[in-house]
């Protein structure tokens, strides 16, 4: 059995231990949350300032052109594009996860429209939002399209067929941590006849994600999880350069115009990525996203990956040796090729026991139904403070020291 001395063992021998320092955390918390909300960099306060006193306070308006604003999309994206397996000139940061999905959408069942081809497929488990946009389109059209919501992944296969306009799915489940298969979903898909789009939310920044490899279609994703870019910074959308010629979706706003300070009356859309963009970008959180990418330089996703697995083997390896008399189950597959970088396990009073951690420093969060999900950001997770959360969830079963009755917030 390890002892903690191990872990620490571990921890003065691992490569990324270092990164913790460019993250301010506060003391006597261990963070397992950064699937949700990414931890600030240090960085980050510094170029706010910059940005709020020197950018905008001196510069003013002249700051689209000095300071670089009106290219920061692309800049960001061109930065962010070799997590994704992605080149430069094929990512803009910009809007949210669920406005970029939606142009995606918009884009890939265009392609179809001469088909006949109207079905859009995805998992009944997906992040809502996704298939909430995806009906949304799919009634706006009114064309006869439909969405279709697949129960498992073993399902999914069988699901994608000769009616298929469109495969839109998240790589890494957001409630089991499971993670798809691109490369074989995305070949599966397009022998079928269909595209696909791939929600990247919980993978940027978690796991090598190739969608050059994958041959994937479109891509978009968050920067406020494992990208540490801040609460509700703006997302990130792919468009490969094959497609981008035929890239069109219905946002058509003034900053995807070829001309824009033409001020015409008239859309004619821009070529190249920029046709992904639709209207001025919250620039103070979009400048942010910079402090959380440039981390991502001073290591490699391979070694992230290593990290992320020893971290969530170990995390699931302690559980189940130290809490065994108790009603876990594990949602999180144990196979390392369908796992991301977050672990989930369902307990009875998931919801209380989650409280319960949250006031002793353990920050996880909870989904429904009762999983208790923790999130292990190799950047800034020790092997020790996986020991440290384990013995508190340990002691907090232990004692039934939760409350069953404690009042729910508005987010869980
Ligand atoms: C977090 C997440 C989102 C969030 O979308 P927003 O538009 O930023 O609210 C969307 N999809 C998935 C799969 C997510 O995990």
């Amino acid at each position: 059995m390890k002892t903690r001395n191990d872990l620490l063992k571990l921890d003065a021998l691992d490569p990324l231990a270092p990164l913790r320092d460019l993250f301010d955390l506060p003391e006597g918390v261990i963070y397992l949350d950064g699937n949700s909300l990414g931890a600030r960099p240090n960085s980050a306060l510094a170029r706010a300032g910059q940005v709020i006193a020197a950018e905008w306070g001196h510069d003013l308006i002249r700051s689209w052109n000095t300071a670089g604003w009106f290219d920061l999309p692309k800049r960001l994206g061109n930065r962010l594009a070799p997590l994704i397996g992605a080149v430069e000139g094929e990512v803009v940061v910009t809007d949210t996860t669920s406005v970029n999905l939606f142009k995606a959408l918009a884009a890939a069942v265009q392609v179809s429209t001469n088909s006949g081809r109207r079905v859009i497929v995805t998992e009944r488990e997906n992040f809502p939002t996704d298939i909430y946009m995806a009906q949304g389109l799919a009634r706006w059209l009114d064309d006869g399209y439909q969405v279709k919501l697949v129960d498992s992944p073993a399902q999914l296969a069988a699901s994608i067929d000769a009616d298929t306009a469109v495969v839109m799915l998240t790589h890494v489940n957001y409630r089991t941590g499971r993670l798809h298969d691109m490369q074989a979903i995305t070949a599966h898909a397009h022998a079928q006849g269909a595209l696909t789009v791939w929600d990247l939310a919980h993978s940027a920044g978690a796991v090598p994600v190739d969608l050059h490899g994958a041959q994937a279609d479109f891509a978009v994703g968050c920067t406020y999880k494992y990208l540490n870019g801040g609460p509700g910074s703006p997302a990130f959308i792919w468009v490969p350069a094959r497609h981008q010629a035929h890239f069109s979706h219905p946002l058509t706003g003034w900053w995807g115009h070829a001309a824009p300070f033409a001020m015409a009356a008239d859309f004619t859309q821009v070529k190249g990525i920029g046709r992904a963009l639709c209207g001025t970008q919250p620039i103070v959180s979009l400048a942010l996203v910079e402090s959380g990418l440039e981390i991502f330089e001073q290591t490699s996703m391979h070694a992230v990956r290593q990290k992320s697995l020893a971290l969530t083997d170990l995390f699931i390896e302690l559980v189940e040796q130290r809490c065994a008399s108790h009603p876990l189950t594990l949602a999180t597959p144990r196979a390392h090729a369908e796992r991301g970088s977050h672990v989930s396990f369902g307990h009875p009073h998931g919801y209380a026991v989650m409280q319960a951690l949250i006031e002793r420093g353990v920050i996880g969060d909870y989904r429904e139904p009762s999983l208790m999900r923790f999130g292990f950001t190799p950047l800034y997770t020790s092997y020790a403070d996986v020991w440290d959360a384990v013995e508190i969830l340990r002691q907090i079963l232990d004692d039934h020291a939760y409350d069953t009755a404690a009042a729910r917030g508005a987010v869980t």
